[in-house]
């Protein structure tokens, strides 16, 4: 049986794409100049294969001009143009993208740049306009055509005139509504700063006639007003730039610049990867801790580029919790980007991405670690507390991969020191890594407790962060050696085989012991006799699982 073709209410598609592929407006900036970057491209393409065809790269921009007056916003290119056919197919045709067929006809594969493959995004112009023309000279042709539509009614085609190759994209903004606002798109310092959002990495001159005031020549106290042409977006993106060519400066401008920070970054990852999945990155570790990070409104997220364009503002993805201070973007030529281009489809490369940024993370850190002691500890400060939930999140699954990274506070080095640090250090005889919780250093160096242990000549740390204890309960050992508290009823010294004299001494001070317990009413199990204090008279110790430090933050945790 024949089968029929699907019909559909073209009118009804084009509003619902219009009106509901996008959650922004300003995108339909980022799909024009895309598409004329695009025609920029394909004249390049096609110049590697045509010796007749010379491109010289100063010949081809994009060019961006408003007209208040007339409320217009004009966005011109120097690229391959449209003819009459090719109009009514890729602008008449909803998901028509000539730009996905010119890929496939020119087999252009890895390293090609262009950007288009829905053929969707020139009715994003509707979000903003309400008629659109486009005026357009095909490459060998000296005919030009004019298109023009005001959306969902459909279009018209007729011969026009262009000087020269190339396309001429004209939107009659529409009027401000109660409710909308479209003159912005329309402002000079609006157009800009959505040009460098979206398409700062372009690869061809976005220009636009500024308008500005500057000191008179000659005078100190005299202005007048220029207007010239300037080219707005950076062209070739820092991360395609060799590492060799670029100075700490060049990245710390760059995280000024994209506002990753207001701080000085503490160091920066330049990253390359071509192996099973091919990717750039710059990812920058902050020197301050950002003042919401503690907090639920924090979002992690590096910013996401496919070809230079971006996708996504805060891609989370990309980030595990326990590195979510990472700040940075990543840009990929092989992502899946759904129709709006504003999202992703479930995607491999993406785990595969994040999976690669996760190791080199650790990697940095731990050479951070090795290498600039101090800086790492600036580092800490500011963000160990992560790492240590990290830790004792998910159940200790990351345990692994983070347990090195962490610092405590020593006895010993009154500084922070790692777990290795600690263990290559324990004397032979010595069976736990012993430590004690507390407010403060200050405290805990008087803390009871510890007398006999430090007596004993070894190290204990201290836990001043109420997240410490859980995190190390999570790890149970490290080296295989387990971790004790300072405050637990055996502390595995041999001294004290058991910290509790022997029955007799308890016997003798039967009655006391029972007296001092019924004064304290319940607040302790027991007290006995002990032969770990040298200084103090007395102090608590713990018999289970949970010390009371631990049961004191338990207790202030909202239900
Ligand atoms: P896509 O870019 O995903 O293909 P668009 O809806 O943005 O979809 O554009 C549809 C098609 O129209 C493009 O594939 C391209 O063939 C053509 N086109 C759009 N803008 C231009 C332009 N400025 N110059 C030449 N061709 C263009
Ligand atoms: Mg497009």
């Amino acid at each position: 049986m024949a089968k029929k073709q699907f019909k559909a209410e073209s009118k009804r598609l084009l509003e619902m794409m219009i009106n509901s592929i996008y959650t922004q407006r300003e995108i339909f900036l980022r799909e024009l100049i895309s598409n004329a970057s695009d025609a920029i491209d394909k004249i390049y393409y096609k110049s590697l294969a045509d010796d007749q065809l010379v491109f010289d790269k100063d010949n081809y921009y994009i060019k961006i001009t408003a007209d208040k007056d007339k409320r217009t916003l004009t966005i011109s290119d120097t690229g391959i143009g449209m003819t009459k056919e090719e109009l009514e197919n890729n602008l008449g045709v909803i998901a028509k993208s000539g730009s996905l067929a010119f890929k496939q006809e020119n087999e252009l594969k890895d390293g090609h740049n262009i950007i288009g493959q829905f053929g969707v995004g020139f009715y994003s112009a509707f979000m903003v306009a309400d008629v659109v023309t486009v005026i357009s000279r095909a490459l060998g042709s000296d005919e030009a055509y004019k298109w023009e539509s005001e959306g969902a009614d459909g279009y018209t085609i007729e011969p026009s005139e262009k000087a020269t190759v190339g396309t001429d994209i004209i939107m009659k903004i529409k009027p401000n509504t109660e409710d909308d606002r479209y003159d912005e798109f329309l402002e000079e310092y609006r157009l800009k700063s959505i040009v460098k959002k979206y398409s700062d990495f372009i690869r061809y001159p976005i220009k636009m006639d500024v308008k500005g005031k500057r000191p008179k020549e000659g005078s100190d106290n005299e202005f007048e007003d220029y207007e010239e042409e300037q080219t707005i977006n950076s062209m070739v993106p820092i991360w395609r730039k060799n590492k060799s060519e670029l100075t700490a400066e060049d990245y710390e401008n760059f995280y000024r610049e994209k506002r990753y920070g207001f701080d000085k970054p503490l160091k920066h990852l330049h990253i390359s990867a071509d192996g099973a999945v091919v990717y750039n990155a710059i990812l920058f570790i902050p020197e301050n801790t950002p003042f919401d990070y503690y907090t639920k409104e924090y979002e992690k997220g590096l910013e996401l580029y496919s070809n230079g364009v971006l996708i996504m503002n805060k891609c989370a993805d990309l980030l595990p919790d326990y590195f979510s201070f990472v700040k940075g973007m990543v840009d990929s030529e092989d992502l899946s980007l759904n129709i709006s281009r504003e999202m992703l489809q479930h995607d491999r490369q993406l785990t595969l991405i994040a999976k690669n940024i996760k190791s080199k993370i650790k990697s940095a850190l731990q050479s951070m670690l090795k290498d600039e002691r101090e800086k790492y500890e600036t580092f800490y400060k500011a963000f160990g507390r992560q790492l240590k939930f990290g830790v004792y999140s998910d159940y200790g699954a990351n345990k692994e991969l983070l347990q090195d990274l962490l610092l405590f506070h020593s006895s010993k080095e009154k500084k922070p020191v790692t777990l290795d640090e600690y263990v290559s250090r324990m004397p032979e005889d010595q069976k736990y890594i012993y430590y004690a919780s507390g407010d403060s250093i200050e405290r805990l160096e008087k803390l009871p407790q510890t007398e006999l242990v430090l007596d004993k000549g070894y190290e204990i740390l201290y836990f001043t962060d109420d997240i410490d204890e859980f995190a190390i309960k999570m790890l149970m050992t490290y080296k295989e050696k387990e971790f004790k508290s300072v405050s637990s009823g055996d502390l595995g010294i041999e001294a004290d085989a058991n910290d509790s004299a022997s029955e007799a001494e308890d016997g003798d001070s039967k009655e006391l012991f029972e007296r001092m317990k019924a004064i304290l009413d319940g607040k302790v199990t027991g007290v006995k006799a002990s032969k770990r204090l040298k200084s103090h008279p007395v102090c608590l110790s713990t018999e289970g699982e949970l010390s009371i430090e631990m049961e004191k933050i338990l207790k202030a945790m909202p239900n």
